[in-house]
């Protein structure tokens, strides 16, 4: 049988384990969607935590939001959606597969210009088409390339169909912030400069989703808009830059597997585009988190669509100006399958090999796992309940009487549980259990009234 490659092992220990499911699977699966199941949103939820509490939390410039999805359409004519925001796209003339040219010409080393017109691109591609093949079917012969616009259109409004009004779901997170700039700085004590982070759903048509969590069509995105005085932007971009890489490298993201990119083309109105990159399993390095500095253009352009003045004027020196943006935006799904594939280990404990996952205390889905040694030792049971039912108000606790204990160690590392609690014959007698440590397997017997105090002792470390 052929060795699976590390994407495909992290695929099916997702499925197995309860943390991602296809989208609709009863329904045979739907292409760019995917479910998040018990220990994902687990994972999922703590990342949003440690992300929120590193961009709000900790702060005193920068301020939360939580905005609509629905937004009124003009704001993606302003935002320039409507028109700018698509992909190349071409058809295979035999089976009729989608590609999205400029990744297919990535794919054999020719990189497009991001400004690149339709035209250009597809002299491009002509040029480099003997090269590129069909995915699917083998064979390269194709439609012309043509843009294919990613916003995702529905109604809203009227039922009965005659007045129906046009809305879009958002094709990115971040402009929500930009729509309650002004909000913010008048219900709030916030000086530019200042920062609004949101976390919020973005849904892309994408041409071909794929690569497990990294291309979507339903995506969650994390973005920080950081709003300053004009041309005093090279500093506080430098330091969003050091801190977001230094926020992976703090929640425990090998060094190695993360570098820098600098965008060699960009649009417009941008004046420096860097990407966080991750080496995925099978893909290698490719884009994690963007940060971007916008300039003035979010502000101006909806001041001027919506006819709202969305400058600031300085408290102390009374100067007016629209301030330049600095934008961090990075994809849960894709931080998800990083900090997975990161942690993601097979090793061997006790002679034994192992699949386990090595996050942080503070990611992993469940902090503590509690068993009795013995299934059918209704004392054991009992005194196991009794432990999980007091530590399962203050950590994610799981209570597993299920096969051998080695067995149920097992599952637990799969799942990245930092530490089991077993409770076995002497616990009945001198009141200790033994924690099993995840990463080293080494075990310690503590009191069993001291063990709270000993494990948000461990965890914190
Ligand atoms: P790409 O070039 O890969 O299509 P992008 O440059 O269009 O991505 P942005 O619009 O800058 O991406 O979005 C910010 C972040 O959102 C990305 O860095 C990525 O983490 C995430 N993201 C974008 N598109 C997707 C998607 N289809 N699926 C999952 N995550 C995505």
């Amino acid at each position: 049988m052929q060795e699976l490659t590390t994407m495909e092992k992290i695929v099916a220990l997702c499925k197995r384990r309860g943390f991602i499911y296809q989208g609709s699977e009863i329904y045979g699966g739907m292409a760019g969607m995917y479910d998040f199941g018990p220990y994902g949103v687990e994972l999922l939820n703590n990342l949003k935590a440690a992300w929120w509490k590193e961009h709000v939390q900790i702060r005193e410039n920068y301020f939360g939001l939580d905005s609509a999805m629905f937004k009124d359409p003009r704001v993606w004519e302003a935002s320039g959606h409507t028109s700018g925001f698509s992909d190349p796209l071409s058809e295979c003339k035999k089976c009729n597969t989608r590609i999205r040219v400029d990744k297919e010409l990535e794919n054999v080393g020719v990189v497009a210009d991001e400004k690149m017109s339709e035209v250009e691109l597809g002299a491009l591609f002509t040029e480099h088409k003997a090269k590129i093949h069909c995915p699917k079917c083998g064979t390269n012969e194709f439609t012309p390339v043509r843009a294919f616009n990613l916003l995702v259109k529905t109604n809203m409004g009227d039922f009965t169909g005659e007045n129906q009004v046009p809305v879009y779901l958002p094709g990115e997170a971040c402009q929500g912030i930009y729509l309650n700039f002004k909000n913010v700085i008048d219900t709030t004590r916030a000086k530019v400069p200042f920062g609004i982070a949101q976390i919020g759903k973005a849904f892309r048509n994408e041409i071909s989703p794929r690569n497990f969590l990294f291309r979507t069509r339903e995506l969650e995105q994390a973005d920080t808009q950081f709003f300053v005085r004009p041309h005093e932007n090279k500093d506080a971009y430098e330091r969003i830059k050091r801190e977001r890489f230094q926020w992976y490298r703090n929640m425990g993201i090998r060094e190695d597997n993360l570098r820098w990119k600098q965008h060699a083309n960009l649009v417009f109105y941008a004046s420096d585009a860097w990407d966080i990159e991750y080496n995925f399993p099978t893909l290698g390095f490719d884009e994690l988190e963007g940060i971007h500095d916008r300039t003035d253009y979010d502000l101006t352009q909806h001041g001027k669509y919506s006819g709202v003045d969305l400058s600031y004027t300085d408290p102390h020196t009374g100067e007016k100006y629209v301030p330049w943006i600095l934008e961090t935006s990075v994809g849960l799904g894709r931080m998800f399958l990083a900090f997975l594939s990161d942690a993601y280990t097979e090793d061997k404990l006790g002679g034994e090999t192992r699949t386990v996952l090595r996050l942080a205390p503070s990611l992993a889905p469940i902090k503590v796992a509690v068993f009795p040694l013995l299934k059918n030792k209704p004392e054991l049971v009992s005194k196991a309940k009794e432990i999980y039912k007091t530590l399962q108000p203050i950590f994610m606790t799981e209570f597993d009487d299920n096969g051998n204990v080695g067995k149920r160690y097992r599952r637990q590392d799969e799942i990245g549980t930092p530490y089991c609690v077993t409770v076995d014959f002497e616990s009945l007698e001198d009141g200790t259990v033994t924690i099993r440590d995840r990463d080293t397997g080494s075990q310690e017997r503590v009191k069993i009234d001291k063990l709270t105090a000993v494990l948000l002792d461990k965890l914190k470390s």
